[in-house]
């Protein structure tokens, strides 16, 4: 395997696209398709250069309201494989894939993920409704999570390219180490974080599951939109909320408008804690650039913003 590793990381890619049928080439990279960012770059992790990934939802994009672009279409119809987070995040996708005549298998990352209900009123700032199921999606803030992500990939990966299981089975063996050692590092942060300072004020529901695993308290201004001006009724119940519970830091997200913990943090004197990085990564240049890193980012800038005044 690490020869043949050796052999494909030169030039692979430049004979993208001749895979079909079982007379492919070995050396031809499978087409997959990852419908955002953070799941792209677990399947990066465990296709390496044998996959040809294609990530639909661009960095910054939103994949709850994503509307598909005809470059997509194309994509998903040149798909071996169609890999998506499923817990209704992406409501688009299976509509992308059939309006698309795309033969890939579809499979959800997130299928063996014990799923968390939603939140009562959701609150991305997000444009038009969601259709969640009652599932709450962002499954990929826990690190516990990302495994089942791994192994599911891995999986699917070997279902579509089984001359190169063995490949992936390396990849993804790998991957988990890596999960591991980065899980062992929230787990230090939050544990040197005082137990009573482990609440933080975010403008967007995606922190349950982290909430969950790491024991940090997200409270997220329910019921007020993000879209539309906030009533004042409600940016005040935040505002005696932060102060009432001596909350040390508000957070901005990438994917959310920032207008509101900005107010909420002028007006109750805590401070704005950062950007955390919800659904999805930050561009090569940032600070999120892959889904460890990512990890990384939002655990170090929580704990700086939770770490007690010297
Ligand atoms: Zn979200």
């Amino acid at each position: 395997m690490t020869t043949r590793r050796t052999i494909l990381a030169g030039g692979a890619a430049v004979i993208a696209g001749l895979a079909a049928g079982p007379g492919r080439t070995q050396e031809a990279p499978l087409p997959v398709v990852a419908t955002f960012s953070i799941l792209g770059d677990l399947v990066r992790l465990v296709g390496g250069e044998h996959v040809r990934l294609t990530v639909l939802v661009p960095v910054g994009g939103d994949a709850h309201s994503y509307a598909p672009t005809p470059a997509d279409a194309k994509a998903v119809a040149d798909a071996r494989l169609v890999v998506a987070n499923g817990l209704g995040f992406e409501g688009w996708v299976r509509r992308l894939m059939q309006a698309s005549r795309s033969g890939a298998p579809l499979v959800e990352a997130a299928t063996a993920v014990k799923a968390r209900t939603e939140p009562q009123v959701h609150n991305h700032g997000h444009k038009h409704g969601h259709d969640h199921g009652g599932l709450d999606p962002h499954a990929w803030q826990s690190v516990a999570n990302a495994r089942l992500y791994v192994e599911a990939i891995r999986a699917a990966l070997a279902a579509a390219d089984p001359g190169r299981a063995a490949a992936y089975q390396a990849n993804a063996a790998r991957a988990l180490v890596e999960l591991d050692t980065l899980e062992a590092e929230i787990r230090a942060a939050v544990a040197r974080i005082p137990a009573d300072r482990r609440r933080v004020i975010t403008s967007h529901d995606a922190f349950g599951y982290f909430a969950e695993a790491y024991g940090v308290q997200f409270i997220a201004p329910r019921g007020v939109s993000t879209e539309a001006e906030a009533s004042a009724r409600d940016v005040a119940r935040i505002i005696t909320q932060v102060k009432r519970e001596k909350i040390a830091a508000v957070f901005l997200e990438n994917v959310s408008d920032q207008r509101l913990m900005q107010q909420i943090a002028r007006e109750t004197g805590a401070r704005i804690g950062g950007t955390l990085y919800s659904d999805s990564l930050s561009g090569p240049e940032g600070p999120a650039p892959t889904y460890i890193r990512m990890m990384r980012h939002n655990i170090r800038t929580i704990a700086e913003a939770l770490a007690p005044a010297s």
